[in-house]
């Protein structure tokens, strides 16, 4: 079975990107059979710091569903913008038109409106590359197109590619986007380990529960990593002491180094330009740290790992009967 990572943070910019392509390039390196997957699909950059020269595939991701108005039922009641929970519907001169951008194909509409006028139509949501980083291992990307819905299920598409592809050990490295949305969500689920990344400080601590907060709805075991962790020793010690009481794994820390921004910039990870640098040598250690513990030995790290308040998940359902008691 392959091993799949998911490499999350609930806070943007803490580096998680960084820490994600470093794991991959290191067990590249230790000859393990390794994916990458950059799950970010509003802003995908893996492919920047990974040296991505072409991409070998390119494919349009058509499967998105928006709603379309056939004005010739249309009595122009307005109930459909009453009841779109998007306010998606508007007034458009006379008439009631959908702005496609904003549509979230949820369907109530299309159950609301008296006329039987609404109707789904396809359209399409982004794109779905795949490459062979100048590392040597492939890297699939998913990029959403400006506007457009439902980037999970982008995600989900990329990370169900990655597992086509895999053989028996190969290694899944998902670098997920940062917040708490579907496309984490995507990110998460199926997902053998989270490692969380994070940063000392009091958003940082926030985004790490609410982030956390999803892992333990997958029953994920998770671990941790304090990036720039000499910023703040307050938040340093609240963040360990978080991961203490819900049993995280916390693999190490990463000092501040300017070295890190430094090689981003030039497009090239920072324990391949500079390798001797702090940074490097703690992504390094991390790296090794995984591959001791969750790769080597995954069950008996998930084991003591589990989270030990676990927290269920409770979909919200809109039921027709819901949207005509709002008319
Ligand atoms: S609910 Fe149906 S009939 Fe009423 S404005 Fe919307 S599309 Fe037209
Ligand atoms: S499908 Fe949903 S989001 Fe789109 S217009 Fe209808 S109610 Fe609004």
């Amino acid at each position: 079975m392959a091993l799949e990572i998911a490499v999350a943070s609930g806070k943007g910019g803490v580096g998680k990107s960084t820490v994600s392509s470093a794991l991959a390039i290191y067990l590249h390196r230790k000859d393990y059979d390794v994916i990458a997957v950059d799950a970010d699909a509003d802003a995908p950059n893996l492919h920047l710091v990974l040296e991505v020269d072409k991409w070998e595939k390119e494919e349009w991701f058509e499967d998105a569903w928006i709603s379309e108005i056939d004005y010739s039922k249309c009595t122009n009641c307005g109930i459909c913008a009453e009841v779109c929970p998007y306010e998606a519907v508007e007034l458009t001169g006379n008439k009631y038109t959908i702005n496609p951008v904003i549509c979230e194909g949820c369907l109530t509409c299309i159950l609301a409106c008296p006329e039987k006028a609404i109707r789904r139509v396809k359209t399409g949501r982004g794109y779905v590359r795949l490459a062979k980083t100048r590392y040597g291992f492939p890297l699939w990307m998913a990029e959403l197109l400006p506007g457009r819905p439902n980037t999970g299920k982008l995600v989900t598409e990329i990370k169900n590619r990655a597992k086509a592809m895999a053989r028996e050990n190969t290694i899944i490295v998902v670098d997920s986007a940062a917040g708490i949305g579907c496309q984490v969500i995507s990110s998460l689920a199926g997902a053998n380990a989270a490692i969380l990344v994070t940063e000392p400080t009091p958003a940082g601590l926030s985004d790490l529960k609410r982030v956390h907060t999803i892992a333990k709805q997958f029953l994920l075991p998770s671990a941790l990593i304090i990036n720039k962790y000499d910023i703040n020793p307050e938040y340093l010690d609240k963040i360990l002491a978080y991961a203490k009481e819900e049993n995280i794994d916390v693999l190490g820390m990463i000092p501040y180094d300017d070295h890190v921004p430094a090689a981003i910039a030039k497009m090239k990870h920072p324990i391949k330009l500079y390798p001797d640098s702090p940074a490097a040598k703690a992504l390094l250690d991390i790296s090794r740290k995984v591959e001791n513990t969750i790769v080597r030995n995954w069950r008996e790290w998930a084991r003591r790992h589990m989270p030990r308040k676990p927290v269920h998940y409770t979909p919200i359902l809109i039921k027709p009967r819901e949207i005509g008691a709002r008319r």
